[in-house]
């Protein structure tokens, strides 16, 4: 079996490979289809965007499909940068993390809780499997830690105390929302493969 893992962050990617380390499948990333362009993320939720990438990189490549669209949703700030995320305020971290301190400064909301999200879409030809994975925890009051990518130094996880980028990447996927949807997809592909090679 072949799956094409329809990402071109890296940090996501790394992650991702870990979780399905193991299965049976060949993998490929967009890197071998560079003739594929990216796709308007037009959606209002995650998983909207999730199945938009889906559909759109499962067409233009004819491949087993998975897609994921993911991001931090503050409370403070009504669920903001939620779906833009990545496009949320400035092209450096610096830049969107001194933002969101300064909107949470004016609203009183130092310290909110914030989720972490990622809804997952698996295409072949039509979809056949979607979940959704959250992590709960509160922005730090500074960024700390050098581990991970995004938004991981202002997110502070509270069982372990400490920001998602002071962990290992081994301990990040073991409670992050990517970790727990990615875990579903395995369960689900380990028995599709088995299931279709009964048929
Ligand atoms: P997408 O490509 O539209 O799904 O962008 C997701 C964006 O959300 C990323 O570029 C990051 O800014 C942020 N994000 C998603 N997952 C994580 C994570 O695990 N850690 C830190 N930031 C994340």
């Amino acid at each position: 079996m072949q799956l094409l893992i329809a990402t071109t962050n890296q940090g996501k990617l790394d992650e991702i490979r870990i979780i399905l380390d193991g299965l049976p499948i060949e993998f490929f990333t967009l890197r071998s289809f560079p003739a594929v362009g990216e796709i308007e993320e037009t959606g209002q939720t995650f998983t909207e965007n999730s199945r938009i990438k889906a559909e759109h990189y499962a067409a233009k490549t004819g491949m087993l499909t998975v897609a994921e669209d993911s991001g931090l949703a503050i409370d403070a700030l009504d669920g903001r940068p939620g779906v833009r995320s990545s496009r949320f305020n400035g092209e450096t971290y610096e830049e969107k993390f001194s933002e969101i301190y300064k909107q949470l400064s004016k609203c009183g909301g130092n310290g909110s809780l914030a989720q972490f999200v990622c809804a997952l879409t698996l295409i072949d030809k039509e979809i056949i499997f979607e979940t959704k994975g959250t992590v709960e925890g509160v922005i730090a009051a500074e960024p700390r830690g050098k581990a991970g990518f995004g938004y991981d130094p202002i997110f502070y996880y509270p069982p372990h105390a400490c920001t998602l980028a002071e962990l290992s990447r081994e301990q990040k996927i073991a409670i992050s929302h990517r970790g727990q949807a990615f875990r579903q997809l395995r369960s689900f592909l380990a028995t599709w493969q088995y299931e279709t090679h009964r048929r």
